[in-house]
């Protein structure tokens, strides 16, 4: 702890002694007014379900009011509203979009230290509810729109911002505007939530992460079927027994291990900061030259980190099981959920025909509750990851930028699939441990972070957006 506050300090020192182009650095009041938004939207409770976003778009719709921004107002649902606004540019390229979502996951039943609902500062933490998933990137976001707007710089291309709802129960916000009023967030680039500046052991930034790729999603019905009647005279193969053989082999399928371009980005830029075996290893996967053929040993080494092996293959877990209705009576079948979590270029039915080739039983079958197809990903390099390069080493000089791979879902894989490159990012620098924090009890942000993360946004927003 004191030695994550002391190096928390020093990287305050570092943001606040860059030479930096004057209208990057931002001031006392914008960060001021970041916690401001803050602790207003934290308050305004915006729980999913039931959201109530229109409590924070309305202070929201306040601030563009005052800075003569032009917005519109999207309800999607009786209380809950999207906000969307857009600074003109003039050039070629399409706009980039400033995503963040203004729902936040409930507190029930959890026992925080302080009102989930109240923005508090302790130990040199700003926590609350949202704090970082996703209010503080939405009010960084919201800070750099402004800041834009109020400089006047030249734009090369337009700069949206949108501000949505239900990111945390299936992104109804974003899908009723992408449904319904395309031409507002009509983006050619967007960042988003989903990755984040992190810092490591010793409170220095350690690596700034850049997501580029999002697993699917797919649960799994596995059911079995045998014959009924009374337990006493029990056949060899009653449903319970058959499901149970069944999820053992589910538990014991080996998904094949593959490289995407944005694992072998990963750990071609992640060996040079490792070392021994590990490295050896991660040098020894980027050099195969077949993506699906990947050294076993450099595999060994690697997958002692089960967040690796979720990164290299599609994982399948039983979550939920069901069968039989009394004690003496043998049930005609019994029902397990799967959820796969499958990498990014295989498709939903290709995973069902593995779990089928595994079970090898036609007592048991294999259905798909919904397949979203094949979700699309955004470019390792390009523009944003130049931008991003660009920021890093103004910002923490030496420190890698890592294109990630989330495990779980954001609102990119709408985006995406509408055809908008969209990166996740988190400009609110934090450890690992406390981004774990979202979703749970005690939800911070290091309050010393708040000013590097405005500058890191209106760096970036500059690189993007801002005419040379
Ligand atoms: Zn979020």
């Amino acid at each position: 702890m004191t030695l994550r506050i002391a190096a928390l300090c020093c990287a305050g020192l570092l943001y606040s002694g860059l030479s930096a182009p004057a209208k990057a650095v931002p001031n006392e009041q914008q960060i001021a007014n970041v916690r401001r938004s803050l602790s207003d939207w934290i308050k305004a409770d915006t729980s999913n379900p039931p959201g109530n976003e229109a409590r924070v778009v309305k202070a929201i719709a306040a601030r563009l009011q005052q800075a003569k921004i032009p917005y519109e107002i999207v309800a999607f649902a009786p209380g809950r509203e999207n906000i969307v606004a857009r600074l003109k540019g003039s050039g070629p390229d399409k706009p980039l979009l400033l995503l963040a979502h203004v729902d936040v996951v409930g507190t029930k039943d959890q026992a925080w230290t302080s009102p989930p609902h109240v923005l508090t500062e302790q130990d040199g933490y700003l926590v609350g509810r949202g704090v970082s998933d996703d209010l503080g990137m939405a009010a960084i976001n919201l800070e750099v729109f402004l800041a834009l707007k109020a400089d006047r710089k030249p734009l090369r291309r337009d700069v949206i911002l949108a501000l949505t709802g239900d990111e945390e129960s299936g992104g109804a916000g974003i899908r009723f505007l992408l449904d319904k009023h395309p031409q507002l967030i009509d983006a050619g680039i967007a960042l988003n939530e989903g990755a984040s500046v992190t810092l490591g052991e010793d409170g220095k930034v350690a690596y700034v992460g850049m997501q580029t790729a999002e697993k699917n999603y797919a649960d799994f019905t596995v059911t079995a079927t045998g014959p009924t009647g009374h337990s006493s005279v029990p056949p060899v193969d009653t449903a319970i027994f058959t499901l149970a053989k069944a999820l053992v082999k589910i538990n014991e399928v080996a998904m094949p291990a593959h490289l995407l371009p944005v694992t072998r980005a990963y750990f071609t830029e992640q060996a040079a900061f490792t070392s021994g075996e590990e490295q050896a290893a991660m040098q020894a996967l980027v050099a195969a030259t077949d993506d699906h053929q990947l050294p076993e040993a450099a595999l060994a080494v690697l997958e002692k980190d089960p967040i690796t092996k979720a990164n290299l293959r599609t994982t399948c877990v039983a979550t939920l099981i069901s069968g039989g209705t009394k004690e003496n009576a043998l049930p005609p079948s019994a029902t397990a959920m799967i959820n796969c979590r499958i990498l990014p270029d295989e498709t939903v039915d290709e995973v069902r025909r593995r779990l089928v080739s595994a079970i090898a039983n036609p007592a048991v079958s294999v259905n798909v509750i919904h397949d979203y197809g094949v979700p699309k990903t955004s470019p390792v390099d390009g523009e944003v990851a130049v931008a991003l390069r660009a920021v890093t080493k103004q910002l923490y000089p030496g420190v890698p930028l890592l294109p990630v791979m989330s495990r779980g879902a954001t609102d990119s894989r709408y985006l995406r699939r509408a055809g908008i490159l969209a990166y996740g990012i988190g400009p609110i620098a934090m450890s690992e441990l406390d981004g774990k924090r979202a979703h749970g009890i005690n939800e911070r942000i290091p309050a010393a972070s708040i000013g590097p993360g405005l500058e890191f946004m209106l760096r970036l927003v500059d690189h993007l957006a801002v005419a040379r």
